[in-house]
């Protein structure tokens, strides 16, 4: 089945009914699950057996939708969580405690950069920032003896940089700790990390996944190729026994395939309740069935805005990694040769004032605090997500104060270049 193209996976990986089962993929609209014998159930607690018990923990529906974005992005295991934020929390924390380090790009998400920056700081997670563009050595001089893990994202939300993903993924091979990447911009359409070396995927799944702006979600997506036997360590507790789990060793238990997301989902999802309702799961998966249909249009009708504003005399700038000239233009046609996003970031003449003027004018592109939908929408980042960074801050997580974020849905082409072209007169 490995052979099949992305598009027979977006529609069908995942979930095989049997005769007479129902051909959509059942809600399990279920807290509980019934056993016949107290044994029964133990045997679940002791993870010996696999099954379903309480839905904070797993659900057949979800796991039915994970199992489909763990075919897509190549990986072994996958699991869904109730958001992006808690998807990249659980993604770093699986493997990072109090008094550990992590490397991360500073061109990521504004929530993902307080999340590090601010609140797993106060867990005692320590992360240093490097520019995505930093130069080999700089890369090098950020690893400490306590480094766990390795932090980007393939399209930087809003800065539009590329992760050099192969680059990074050495870079964290050398120093013995996993790439992890948040694939929520490129989606599994347009780029699959793990073929780059990346050893773990993330997902906003509220992005395009979705696409619809139906549902708040997230997924970790485990390559299953990270030895983590090679440094037990480093990491403890993939490596040696969970007392709180009747002394279970992942590693050993669920190889590598699936110590990383068993994990995840025994203590932090135990712990943390995290979890994503299969409700939502069930409209994630409606957003996979066309994800490989949608993501073109969107890629087509960005290319099409970022070429009008390009050539606009009221625009300073304009970012799109598919646009020839873009910083990341090499970048995009190695790991995007079918192309980026939808998602445009462009400078107004005149700065902040001028940005908030031009995107009161638009009729079609709506102002939202969101992004990758069907229909189109704009953000002004710096009095919106990046709110609570300063001007410097701002500056090296790529959004200047001036900075549009564009957000090109799946309208005709025309009508989003005819609404910009009356917004800037
Ligand atoms: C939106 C987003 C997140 C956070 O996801 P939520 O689903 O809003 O919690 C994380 N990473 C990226 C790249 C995003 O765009």
């Amino acid at each position: 089945m490995a052979s099949q193209g992305i598009g027979t996976q977006c529609v069908q990986a995942g979930y095989t009914p049997g005769n007479g089962e129902p051909r959509q993929i059942p809600i399990y609209q279920s807290t509980t699950f019934k056993y016949a014998t107290s044994e029964d159930m133990g045997k679940l607690f002791d993870l010996e057996a696999s099954g379903y018990f309480y839905t904070r923990l797993q659900n057949p529906t979800n796991d039915l939708v994970a199992g489909k974005l763990a075919a897509l992005e190549g990986g072994t295991a996958g699991m869904l969580t109730s958001s992006g934020q808690a998807a990249n929390f659980y993604a770093v924390f699986n493997i990072a405690s109090a008094g550990d380090h992590v490397v991360s790009s500073s061109t990521i998400y504004g929530g993902t950069y307080n999340l590090f920056a601010v609140t797993m700081k106060r867990m005692g997670i320590e992360f240093t920032f490097v520019s995505p563009d930093c130069s080999d050595a700089e890369l090098e001089a950020a690893f400490r003896p306590n480094t766990k893990a390795v932090f980007g994202e393939t399209i930087a939300n809003p800065a539009l940089s590329v992760l050099d993903i192969a680059r990074f993924a050495a870079a964290a091979h050398r120093h013995g700790v996993p790439l992890i990447v948040d694939n929520t911009f490129a989606t599994p359409v347009n780029c699959r990390p793990i073929e780059w070396g990346c050893d773990i995927v993330t997902h906003s799944t509220t992005k395009y996944i979705d696409g619809h702006g139906v549902s708040v979600g997230g997924a970790i997506i485990d390559s299953g190729r990270f030895d983590w036997t090679a440094y037990p360590e480093r990491f403890p507790g993939l490596c040696t026994p969970d007392e709180s789990y009747h002394g279970i060793t992942y590693t050993e238990r669920f190889g590598l395939e699936g110590a990383f997301i068993t994990k995840a989902t025994a203590q932090l999802m135990r712990d943390f309740g995290s979890i994503q309702s299969p409700q939502h799961a069930f409209y994630l998966n409606l957003g996979l069935e066309s994800l490989h249909v949608r993501m073109p249009r969107h890629c087509e009708n960005g290319q099409a805005l970022a070429e009008f504003l390009a050539h606009h005399p009221q625009v300073a700038w304009v970012t799109y990694p598919g646009l020839p000239g873009d910083k990341y233009y090499e970048l995009a046609q190695k790991y995007l040769p079918n192309g980026s996003c939808g998602v445009v970031s462009f400078g107004v003449r005149g700065g902040r004032k001028a940005a908030e003027r031009f995107m009161s004018r638009l009729r079609v592109f709506a102002i939202e605090t969101h992004v990758a939908d069907a229909r189109s929408c704009c953000l002004h980042p710096a009095s919106a997500t990046h709110r609570q960074m300063n001007d410097a801050e701002l500056t090296a997580a790529g959004v200047g104060p001036d900075l549009v974020r564009m957000s090109c849905g799946l309208e005709d082409k025309a009508d989003l270049i005819a609404d910009v072209a009356q917004a800037l007169e």
